[in-house]
């Protein structure tokens, strides 16, 4: 089928597609960003689940030439800027250190939109996805710096609340829960957004 011509592609789809983004996600952070500021110029940002590359794409804009964003992901992404290094890893193997040696003084910022694939099987997608939500909280204790804003995605489900505690245990103020407008409604996906304490 000609590009552009998908029927079926929903509003926020073609919308990204016009605006020169890798996906819809995109929309997800712009939001994020017009409503609680995580991103500035001159900001060092780590993208947990970066692929195909929509909120690296955004994070770049926002940070500029003197920012940078690293991005990772098990599937490659086709976006290449000067200040933009991506590793195609798994992140239950990447090692803080490896992530420390591209940001020696940290990162101002964490987001992971990191997601399994989902199966159906709700309670199993939920518990894989807490997985990688924690693993983002674990280097999020390791790389982000004092005061920097954290975004991390999970699918609900039984043991959100634990999850959420964890995180409110280690973020200063309040744990923002943020569903974004463009989440597609049969989805479970919330964001947990906050700052480390200082
Ligand atoms: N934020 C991205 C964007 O705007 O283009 C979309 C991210 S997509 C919803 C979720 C991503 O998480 C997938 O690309 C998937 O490969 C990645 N992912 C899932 N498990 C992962 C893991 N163990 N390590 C690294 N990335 C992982």
């Amino acid at each position: 089928m000609a590009k552009g011509k998908n029927p079926w592609a929903d509003h926020y789809t073609r919308k990204a597609r016009e605006e020169g983004f890798a996906a819809r996600s995109v929309y997800k952070l712009r939001e994020a960003q017009e409503k609680y500021r995580l991103l500035r110029p001159g900001d060092r940002v780590l993208d947990l689940g970066c692929a195909p590359g929509a909120w690296s794409q955004y994070a770049l804009r926002i940070v500029g030439p003197r920012g940078l964003v690293v991005g990772v992901d098990l599937s490659p992404v086709k976006l290449s800027a000067p200040n933009f290094v991506f590793l195609q890893r798994d992140v239950f193997e990447l090692r803080p250190e490896e992530l420390r040696a591209l940001a020696p003084e940290g990162f101002q910022v964490i987001l992971s939109d990191m997601a399994p694939k989902t199966t159906g099987d709700r309670s199993g997608d939920h518990f894989r996805s807490l997985a990688l939500a924690r693993r983002a909280l674990e280097l999020a204790r390791e790389l982000l710096l004092p005061g920097g804003y954290f975004m991390i995605k999970v699918f609900e489900g039984e043991r959100f609340p634990l999850f959420r505690k964890e995180v409110e245990e280690y973020a200063q103020q309040k744990v923002r829960i943020f569903r974004p407008k463009s989440t597609r409604s049969r989805s479970r996906e919330i964001f947990l957004i906050g700052q480390r304490k200082n």
